[in-house]
Order: C-alpha cells, then structure tokens, then sequence
C-alpha cells in the first residue's frame, strides 16, 4: 500500500470524485469498485483498516443456511453466487470448507435438512434452470458450469466412519452417519486488506487513521468531508464531489438527524456477536460442524489457522462500540455448545482466544418491531448529497459496492459499468515455489502462500533482511516477525495491536498466551516495526503498553467481563 505519509499528503491536496469514509469490507468494496469504473478515489478510516466488524466475523463466505429456514432465498441465492465468485477472484484466500451435520444412535440424518441442503445445492449454481428441481436441477446446473471456477460437490450423505474422521472430537459419541455439503471460509481482515490493495492498483488513495468529523461545503470546491489526522491531531477537508459512508454500525453517527428524518433510517441497536478459539488438540476439526446450542439456535464450529473456532453469539449490545468485548455469559454459552454437542470438558481456561464484533441492527424504537438488517443492504441518500450504505455480509461486500457505486454513475450521468466480477484480489502462489530462506521454519510457507497468495515473495524478502525477522512471533506459529515490519512498511500498520489483531491474526488465536506476560511477542513486534517507525526505546515500552491496553479493552486477553 501506499505510506501512509504520502496518502494523507494526497487526501489534503487533490481533489477527489468520491471519498469513502470507512475502511472495512464495504469501504474497502466502494473503493476497488469506484477506482476501477474510473473515478478518483479517497478512502479514510478513523482506526486501523477492517478494526470494526470486518475482522470480527465468523470469517464464513456463504450463503447462510439459517437465512434458508427464514425463506430468505433472493440473500441466499445472492451470497451463494458471490461466494463462488469470490473463490475464483481469491483462491489463495477464499477456500472451500466441508460441513458435516452427524446424526447419532442410527438415526437418518434429518429429512428436512436434507430439503433445505438440495435448495442450497440448486441455488449454488450459477444459472437456474426452470421449474426443475432438486436433485436433477443440481446435477443438470453442475453439468452447465464451466470447469474453470469452483463449483461445490453436491451434499451427500456420509458413514458415521467419515464423520468421525472429519470431525474427531466427536468420535466418543458414536455417530451413525450424517450430511456433509460445502461452504466456503476466509481471512476476513486480510480479504479486507487485499481489496484495499486492488483498489491502490486502480489508484484510489488510502489512508487509516484518519476520522471522517463531518460533511464540508464550500463555494470554491464544492462537497467534501472535514477529516482528522488521529496520529498527528490536525484537522483538513478532503474535496469530493461525492462522499460514500461505509460506516457499518457507525452508521447513523455522520449525520444523524438527516438520516433519521429523510431517509426514514432508525437508530441502530448493535448485537454482539463472541466467538472463541481453542487448540486443535482440544477439539480436533477437519470440517465445520453445526453445533445444537439450545432454543433452536446453532453456533459453528470450525477449523481456522491451526485453531478451532467457535461463535457466534447474537445479544443486544449496549456498551462500547470502538471496543467490543466478548462477555462471560457469551463465552460459557459457546462452552455449553461445544461441550454438550462434542462430549468435551472444555472450560474457559482451555481457550486459546476470544473475541466479539457487532452487527448494525436496526430499531423504529419499538422493540417488538426492530429489524436484522445486517445481512440485508441497505441504501441510503439524503439532501446533503451523502450516500450510506450499511447492513449486509462479508460475502456480499461488492454487491453492496455496486450498489453504492451505481448510484455515483447515475448521479454522473456517465457510462461506467463495475467491473469488480473480474478484478482478480492479489494472485494465488505455489508455496512449493516460493524462495526458501534460513530460519523461517517449513509450516510458514504455506501460511504465507494463503495469506498473501504471490506477495509471499516480498514478505520472504524482508525475512532474509535479517536473521531475527525469519523468526516467528509466537512459538509453534507460522506468522513471522517478518511480517511485522512488512505491515508497518507496506500496509500502514502503525501499531503493535495492528500487527497481532489484524496484519497477522495471533491475537485472536492466542490472545491468552500473547497477553500472559510470559509472552515476549508484543515486545518482539515492537522492535520489528521500529525500524520501520524510527520509534526509540521508550516508543517501543509506551506502544507495548498501548498493545496491553487495546487488549484489555477489546477482552482478548480473556479477562472477560
Ligand atoms: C459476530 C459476527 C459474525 C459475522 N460472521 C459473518 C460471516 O461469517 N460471513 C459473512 O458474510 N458475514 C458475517 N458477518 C457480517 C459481516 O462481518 C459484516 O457485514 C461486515 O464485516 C460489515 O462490514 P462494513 O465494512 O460494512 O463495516 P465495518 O467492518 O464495521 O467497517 C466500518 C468501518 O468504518 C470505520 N468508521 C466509522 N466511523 C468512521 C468515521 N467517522 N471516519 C472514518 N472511519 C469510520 C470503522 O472504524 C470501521 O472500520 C458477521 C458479523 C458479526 C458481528
């Protein structure tokens, strides 16, 4: 990415035809999407890119079985087709993942379940053929695709022996069988990141830190929006002919009484969403599992970077919203699950990591009529000329930038179609051909094809810079310290809690062990990044004690409260 010196030297100088305020999945989205039709872009984010809900999801590309029972089959069909778009734009990053649904005590597997897997078997594919349906419909849409894209193998039913092999934590229970089908699991903040990256290729200037205050006018420019350098404390305005906010649950915090009075856009009630993590040892996962936790509702259980991770919860949420922390009552309820479904003693001294996220949902301030507008995008354009778009999925995030986007063209009355259908996020890489350098242990390579995909090579040039960045953070882990000074030299990472939280993702699968104090990664990350910072000594202690205090604040230290 750009530095970030030179990115807000651009932000105050130029003028722009559309700024985005924020810098998760959707801004992210806006961006590529509007730089890629041809405008000129700016991208503010008042905190560190995807720090808001875009890494705290359940890092699932899917359609979203549940919304299924809800008969939302437009979002469902909508998120299955970008899902099979998104592996084929991001192979390195966007994989598919098996899901088992076990039955016990020779029972068959459940038969409307079995109904629900077909539609997602029929919906999944890319054109839907008539009135057929079913199992003929599914096989006849899979004999259309094209061999090239990704394409899931239908749902089948599988022997208590495959269960168990893919998921062994359940093989004290015995199941009898059951359904495996497919879906599809990312690195939500990387995904944010690359998507960042692409639109920089498309020349959109990007900058985090950087808090959007309010909406500017002037006779001489035109639009704009009245911005603050977080780091350096100094006020400018950002000139734009249009300003897009991607602000998810910050939504209705630009501008408030407009949104509400014009677009008829209530206040958002945000919910929290925790989720844990837990060593492969504890609870050994070859696929995603469909956890019962009580009331008819479910929770996922899934393997992700060498951990299990287990969320989500979904509670209205009172409390901070720059700082989410995942609750005790939350955490033993994701405890209760997995313990009640896998057979398992696990406690919260068994965590590895723990966070929690909110989605935006919106209240006409009659409680018995609030909606879940999170996965639905919505909208919104009121007389100052402000676009806010907000709700949606992960999955969904250039939908809702062509939507968005679409809206700036009509405005212009130009003729810019989106492109994003074919915009490559970063190229995938062999990790057998990428070059070997001393120290950086063997597991790494792979680790770093699936993050970065063919910027790997980059990430092992700053590894052989010097002896102690082909090292990794946390023993037992593939993430190098490389990749610290990396961040901090290519992708704005300022701080240490950006490199464990959200650069790398060690925070969330060993917070515990990151924060114990007997952990020196926060100050090894520290050092990485000074060089690259020019931070002296005493830089290096304040931002290991700033790391200790986002921390804390975000509850990844499992202090939890
Ligand atoms: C617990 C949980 C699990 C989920 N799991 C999944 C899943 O598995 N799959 C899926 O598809 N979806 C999932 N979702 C939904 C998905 O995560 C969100 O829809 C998506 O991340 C929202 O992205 P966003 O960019 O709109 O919002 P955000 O990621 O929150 O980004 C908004 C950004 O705007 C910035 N901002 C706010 N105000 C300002 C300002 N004034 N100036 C500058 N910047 C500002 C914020 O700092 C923030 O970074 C999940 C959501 C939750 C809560």
């Amino acid at each position: 990415m750009i530095e970030r010196s030179q990115a807000l030297a651009a932000l105050s100088q130029d003028e722009f035809d559309v700024v985005v305020v924020g810098g998760g999945i959707t801004g992210a989205g806006v961006a590529l999407d509007a730089a890629s039709r041809g405008f000129s872009v700016g991208l503010v984010e008042k905190a560190d890119f995807a720090s808001g809900t875009s890494s705290r999801s359940s890092k699932l590309v899917h359609g979203g079985l549940r919304y299924l029972q809800k008969f939302d089959l437009g979002l469902v069909r909508e998120a299955l087709l970008e899902r099979r778009l998104m592996v084929k734009l991001a192979p390195h990053l966007v994989h598919p993942l098996k899901f088992v649904v076990p039955a016990f005590d020779g029972a068959r597997p459940d038969r409307l379940l079995g109904i629900g897997l077909n539609m997602y078997d029929v919906m999944a594919a890319p054109r839907l053929r008539g009135r057929r349906s079913g199992r003929r419909a599914a096989q006849r849409a899979a004999d259309d695709e094209p061999e090239a894209d990704w394409s899931p193998e239908r749902h089948r039913v599988i022997s208590g022996e495959e269960v168990t092999e893919l998921l062994p934590s359940l093989s004290a229970r015995r199941p009898s069988g059951g359904y495996l089908f497919y879906d599809c699991q990312t690195d939500d903040a990387r995904l944010v990141l690359t998507v960042l990256i692409e639109a920089e290729r498309f020349g959109a200037i990007c900058a985090n830190r950087v808090e959007a205050i309010e909406l500017a006018r002037d006779h001489r420019h035109g639009a704009g929006v009245k911005v603050r350098d977080v780091e350096a404390g100094r006020d400018f305005t950002i000139y734009a002919d249009n300003v897009i906010s991607a602000t998810g649950v910050w939504a209705d915090r630009i501008r408030p009484e407009e949104l509400r009075d014009e677009a008829e856009f209530p206040r958002i009630v945000p919910s929290r969403g925790t989720h844990v993590t837990i060593a492969q040892a504890d609870l050994p996962l070859h696929a995603g599992a469909i956890v019962p936790a009580g009331e008819g509702r479910s929770v996922f259980a899934v393997p992700w970077l060498g951990r299990s991770l287990v969320g989500t919860t979904d509670n209205n949420y009172e409390g901070d919203i720059d700082h989410v922390r995942p609750s005790a009552q939350d955490i033993d309820y994701l405890l209760d699950a997995v313990n009640g479904f896998f057979g398992t003693e696990l406690g919260r001294d068994d965590l590895c990591g723990a966070f929690a996220g909110v989605r935006p949902l919106i209240s006409s301030g009659d409680t018995r009529k609030s909606v879940d507008i999170s996965r639905k995008a919505e909208l919104y354009e009121t007389s100052s000329g402000l676009i806010t778009i907000t709700g949606g999925k992960l999955t969904t995030w250039r939908r809702m930038a062509k939507l968005a986007v679409d809206r700036v063209v009509e405005r212009d009355g130009r003729h810019a179609p989106c492109r994003t259908e074919e915009i490559p996020l970063g190229q995938p890489t062999d990790p057998d051909m990428l070059p070997r350098v001393e120290g950086v242990p063997a597991p790494a390579y792979g680790a770093l094809a699936a993050r970065y995909g063919h910027a790997a090579e980059r990430v092992l040039q700053t590894a052989a810079e010097r002896a102690e960045l082909a090292r990794p953070i946390v023993a037992g882990r593939p993430d190098l310290l490389a990749e610290a000074a990396y961040a901090a030299r290519n992708e704005q990472a300022r701080t240490v809690g950006d490199v464990l939280l959200r650069r790398t993702r060690l925070g969330l699968l060993a917070g515990r062990e990151l924060c114990s104090g007997r952990s020196d990664a926060p100050q090894l990350v520290a050092r990485a990044i000074a060089r690259e910072l020019s931070w002296d000594e005493r830089r290096m202690s304040e931002e290991v004690e700033r790391f200790r205090a986002e921390a804390q604040a975000e509850g990844i230290e499992l202090s939890v409260g």
